[in-house]
């Protein structure tokens, strides 16, 4: 996509500091978009919004008691920001399981209704949730985040349904295994779980099922969100775009 194809539209970037929402955030505003960079992380926040020439927003979005009165005005938001945590079901925290699925599933619900009478008075409006492939398939250990990622499909899908009269899309963008910090946090983790080294969980955990045996780079998936928000994709909605270098194809 050339040219600034989104100027004039504000865009919402939840998780920007860091990872793909960092990416999104630099490829929306690289389209004209003015960019609100949302983040838990003040310092990163600051340093995405500095570099693409946004605005900063430090916020908690686990906190959705906060999120169901803060205000947000946007044409585009991009429910980005999760975390992972591993562990056998019979010893993940309860309160652990109730924080992950406020953050990766109630406070996209939440944002996503704070900016839809904005969007629905403009007749316009994009929103793309960052699933992944666990949204789409179960993986051992991750009960939390396999929960989450599956619930953004289906919100992703109503949120279709009812703004497509109204110049509102919602997709849902699956991404594989991406290089971020996330990921590299989570090896030595994942290794004591499995009973791997950590080059032994990329090989043979992570990149077993992808058919191009790589990483994906945060950038691809800036590239599919940007698509999502482009004017010229308002007939595509309510759908999942996977971004997983072959990985459910096998
Ligand atoms: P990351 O850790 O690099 O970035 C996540 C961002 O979310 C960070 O900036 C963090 O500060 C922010 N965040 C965390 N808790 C927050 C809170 N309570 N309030 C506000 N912000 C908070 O991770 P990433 O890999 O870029 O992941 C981004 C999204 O992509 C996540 O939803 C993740 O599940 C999804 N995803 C990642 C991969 C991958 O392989 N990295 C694959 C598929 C999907």
């Amino acid at each position: 996509m050339t040219g600034p194809g989104l100027s004039a539209r504000r865009a919402v970037v939840t998780g920007a500091a860091s990872g793909i929402g960092a990416a999104v955030a630099a490829r929306l505003a690289a389209l004209g978009a003015h960019v609100v960079v949302c983040d838990i992380d003040a310092e990163g926040a600051a340093r995405t919004a500095e570099r693409i020439g946004g605005e900063a927003r430090v916020i908690d979005l686990s906190r959705t008691a906060d999120l169901a009165e803060a205000e947000f005005d946007a044409d585009i938001l991009v429910n980005n920001a999760g975390i992972q945590h591993v562990a056998p079901l019979e010893r993940f925290e309860p309160e652990r399981f109730a924080f992950m699925l406020r953050l990766m599933l109630e406070a996209p619900f939440l944002l996503t209704r704070a900016v839809l009478p904005g969007m629905y008075e403009r007749g316009w409006g994009r929103i793309v949730h960052i699933s992944s492939i666990h949204g789409l398939r179960a993986s051992a250990y991750k009960s939390a985040y396999v929960s989450a990622k599956h619930g953004l499909l289906g919100l992703s899908k109503v949120i279709a349904l009812e703004g497509a009269a109204k110049g509102v899309t919602s997709n849902c963008v699956c991404p594989g295994y991406v290089r971020t910090p996330l990921v590299e946090n989570q090896l030595a983790d994942q290794a004591a779980v499995h009973g791997l080294s950590t080059d032994e969980v990329v090989s043979e955990v992570l990149l077993a099922r992808s058919a191009v045996k790589r990483l994906i780079e945060p950038g691809e998936v800036a590239a599919a969100v940007a698509y999502l928000c482009s004017p010229e994709a308002s007939a595509v909605t309510g759908t999942e775009l996977v971004l997983d270098g072959g990985w459910s194809a096998a």
